[in-house]
């Protein structure tokens, strides 16, 4: 008899290894391996060629598969993550090395950090003096070292600091406490990412290379040395990466991309091109009634919108252009599509998007070669 726990495809699995992609249930998230793998190559080659470090972020994918290839293949020394609950699934799967990228206030949470630290080599951010003194209370008490990274608001208006003595008052402090070590900085500006032209991309990037350069300068007449000048993400690695100031890449989107970065364009002028298009939302038309008009079952609970609707790939007689929460309008103008017929969707934006399945669909060659589990996804804590 079939258990409730054991793998039954279309109810609690999409897809089986072996199956054909035609026969996988929709909707289901699946990734191109062979995209992903050269994604992930490209990145590594860069990395290499520039003499800097890949702490490729989690927050992307939320799998420790991914994570593990990332750091056997793609030249990662480890990952970012975005939450105390994401570092938590990525270190049970295995990985060794976890920035959590965010700052970490809650009590509770600060506690379960310092546990952390016992299993893996941790770091965090700061941006603020109080938490320096509850982030060594805690490790103190767990018997662990937390790495800090003070990060500074280099443009994007999120969390950090401003650049220069703000700084040096937060090293200071974190290299004379007890349980924390002074590992570096994090200035990631994350307004710039997405930034369509190329010269307002650059410009931004320019702005907080220089922030960083002069404080690093500060910090060195203090005697403070950062191990770690962390940034950067998929739509501007190039700057950090060249800069000569910065030394690890923070980039997660590079592994999938997205229809958002397919936007952003290069020097030339022509879209990013250095990574593929490897993370797609695999749907079917469920309904045909309408001249001009199908309906495929990838609605709003089946991605994330807040980029812009997702773009349906290698085909221009077809178009997404509304969704509700389980229907995907798609014009049909000259009505090619047939109930069941399939579609690959390139996400909007990928990282959410991920949040909402269960299980990546590794395809390669029209086959399908592995599950992977969102090992981290959707934890609220
Ligand atoms: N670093 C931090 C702190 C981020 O918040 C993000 C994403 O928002 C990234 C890196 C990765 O950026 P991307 O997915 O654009 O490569
Ligand atoms: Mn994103």
């Amino acid at each position: 008899m079939t258990k409730i726990t054991d793998p039954v495809v279309g109810f609690n699995v999409p897809a089986a290894v072996g199956m054909a992609l035609e026969e996988v249930s929709t909707p289901a998230l699946i990734v191109d391996l062979d995209a992903f793998e050269s994604n992930v190559a490209y990145m590594r080659q860069f990395i290499e060629a520039q003499n800097i470090r890949l702490r490729a972020h989690a927050k992307t994918h939320k799998s420790a598969d991914i994570a593990l290839y990332q750091m056997a293949h793609g030249g990662a020394c480890g990952v970012c993550c975005q939450k105390v609950s994401e570092a938590e699934a990525i270190v049970a799967g295995g990985v060794q090395d976890v920035l959590v990228s965010n700052q970490v206030v809650d009590p509770r949470k600060i506690d379960r950090l310092a546990l952390l630290a016992g299993q893996a080599r941790v770091i965090v951010c700061v941006d603020d003096l109080g938490n320096i003194d509850d982030l060594s209370a805690a490790a103190s008490k767990a018997g662990t070292t937390l790495e800090c990274l003070v990060e500074i608001d280099c443009g994007a208006g999120r969390c950090g600091v401003q650049w220069g003595e703000p700084v040096v008052a937060l090293a200071t402090k974190i290299a004379a406490s007890d349980g924390l070590k002074f590992a570096g900085l994090q200035a990631y500006q994350g307004a710039a990412q997405h930034m369509q032209d190329f010269g307002e991309r650059k410009a931004k990037i320019d702005t907080a290379i220089t922030q960083v350069a002069d404080t690093i300068e500060m910090l060195k007449k203090e005697g403070l040395e950062c191990d770690i000048v962390g940034g950067a993400g998929s739509g501007s690695y190039y700057f950090e990466g060249s800069s000569g100031i910065y030394n690890e890449m923070q980039c997660g989107s590079y592994v999938f991309m997205d229809a958002d970065y397919q936007r952003v364009k290069d020097e030339n002028g022509n879209f990013i091109s250095e990574f593929q298009n490897s993370l797609f939302i695999w749907t079917s038309i469920m309904s045909k009634t309408k001249e001009e008009v199908a309906i495929c079952d990838a609605g709003l609970k089946a991605q994330s919108v807040d980029s812009g609707l997702p773009v349906i790939f290698g085909r221009t007689d077809v178009e997404y252009i509304k969704c509700s929460d389980e229907h995907g309008v798609i014009s049909d103008p000259s009505n090619v599509l047939k109930l069941n017929d399939k579609l690959k969707l390139i996400p909007g934006h990928c990282d959410p998007t991920c949040n909402v399945y269960d299980w990546y669909v590794g395809v390669r060659n029209g086959k399908v070669e592995c599950l992977w589990p969102v090992t981290a996804r959707g934890l609220a804590l």
